[in-house]
């Protein structure tokens, strides 16, 4: 097989000054070019870093020259040069080329200036995504992202969980109509799944600790920086538990989450200039109740059994800036399946975890009880007969069982520090955005 002359024989990081003298290829896109009339300074990108490049004119041969004179801001290109010893140079190191294939020339004027320095309206950046994400802090998210992926796998597994995936085509409503997107399937009509809650509970019976990670679909229509209508759902859920019992693994979960990333993309935190702090466990447990009457002291009045509106979370976000959970909801606010106390039955074993005033996961104890279930489908005004499937599985021998969702992209948000739930996904949907 032919050997492409183009072909990469280093990243740019792994050049080091104690490679002087060294003949090296580098393949990447131009960052940035300085020309200071005798020498021409080429910042080349690739996927781990950036190197200096420097032209000086009267050293290089007349084709390199010609070259380097012609490139501009994200051309892709092939280098092969000397490794130089340079210590006023970025890292200590620079290339002098020798010859410089052009892959690829970029269309200029770019839409965006991947300098970051002439800051882009956010829907211009998404409309040139692809571009906006060669600038590092972009990247930086997304690299910070995949920590956070690796450590949820690692964990999960580790502590005895084993990966699933449960269709997002479905014939009914998870939690009642609200919210679905309906989808052409064939003849009939179906739906994009909303959250892949009632698979998983029917699934801790053949595998009692099951989590998946997948995509979820909401018609929410309100247009707000934490709401996408197409988001990553990190679900678990466990036979034999408790709501306490899968807190327990939730804020265990957030703080290896936040040590992993701390420990690992350091330099992804610097370029964003973010902090993350590694949480102490347990975190804090507020009542409804609790916070209703907190509310209540800060001049925000909540009746009993009113859901808590997104002002008074941003008031309970200052009083309790960092995770918090709240336990002990009122049943009728809770979806049909979280499990109402057994001695006060007004009140759920649901809770959500929050983090500042942004809620990052809801779960609960789970009904497993058939009769139960039907009567709490009832009294949402929920026919029973859409979830004749789901049904059939407490006659099975459903165990008790508990479990949580997290919403990937706000945990994104808590550990990158970027105030856009858009920032935190490649290709967002909203209301509004289909594309690219
Ligand atoms: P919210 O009250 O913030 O709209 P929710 O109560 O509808 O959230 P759940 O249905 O409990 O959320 O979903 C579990 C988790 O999924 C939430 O805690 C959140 O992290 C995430 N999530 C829910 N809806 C969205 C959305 N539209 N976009 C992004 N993440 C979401």
């Amino acid at each position: 097989m032919k050997t492409e002359n183009w072909k990469r024989t280093h990243y740019t990081m792994e050049i080091t000054p104690n490679m002087d003298g060294e003949e090296v290829v580098l393949t990447g896109w131009i960052k940035e070019i300085r020309d200071l009339g005798g020498i021409k300074f080429l910042i080349l990108r690739d996927k781990e870093g950036t190197l200096q490049i420097t032209v000086p004119k009267d050293e290089v041969d007349e084709h390199t020259l010609k070259h380097a004179e012609s490139l501009q801001r994200q051309d892709c290109v092939s280098i092969r040069g000397v490794v130089k010893r340079m210590d006023k140079a970025p890292r200590g190191v620079e290339i002098i080329p020798k010859n410089m294939i052009i892959l690829n020339m970029a269309k200029q004027p770019l839409p965006l200036d991947i300098t970051g320095k002439t800051p882009a309206d956010i829907d211009v950046r998404l409309d040139a995504r692809v571009l906006d994400l060669t600038r590092d802090e972009n990247r930086a998210v997304f690299q910070i992202r995949h920590a956070i992926l690796e450590a949820i796998r690692d964990f999960l597994s580790k502590n005895g969980f084993i990966e699933i995936h449960t269709p997002k085509i479905i014939a009914s409503a998870t939690e009642g109509g609200a919210n679905l997107f309906p989808v052409m399937y064939f003849e009939r009509e179906a739906f994009l799944a909303q959250s892949p809650q009632l698979y998983k509970e029917q699934l801790v019976i053949d595998f009692e600790k099951v989590y998946e990670i997948g995509p979820t679909f909401r018609a929410e229509k309100s247009h707000t920086r934490r709401h996408l209508t197409e988001f990553i759902s990190v679900d678990i859920e466990v036979a034999f538990a408790t709501a306490e019992d899968v807190m327990e693994i939730a804020e265990r979960l957030i703080q290896y989450i936040c040590k992993m990333v701390v420990e690992k993309r350091r330099g992804d935190l610097k370029t964003l200039k973010y902090k993350v702090e590694v949480p102490e466990v347990p975190f804090k447990r507020l009542t409804y109740d609790e916070v209703v009457n907190e509310l209540k002291d800060a001049g925000i009045k909540i009746s009993w059994g009113e859901d808590i509106p997104t002002i008074a979370y941003r008031t309970l976000g200052r009083l309790h800036p960092y995770f918090y959970f709240i336990i002990d909801w009122p049943t009728s606010i809770k979806p049909f399946y979280i499990k109402p106390r057994d001695d006060k039955p007004e009140i759920s074993e649901g809770f959500d975890l929050m983090w500042h005033w942004i809620e990052i996961a809801s779960g609960g104890t789970r009904i497993h009880d058939k009769d139960l279930l039907i009567k709490r489908l009832r009294e949402q005004n929920l026919n029973p007969e859409s979830f004749r499937f789901h049904l059939q599985a407490f006659d099975y021998g459903m165990p008790p069982h508990a479990g949580w969702a997290i919403g990937l992209e706000r945990l994104v948000m808590m550990l990158t520090g970027v105030r856009n739930i858009r920032e935190a996904v490649l290709f967002p949907r909203d209301r509004f955005r289909l594309t690219p």
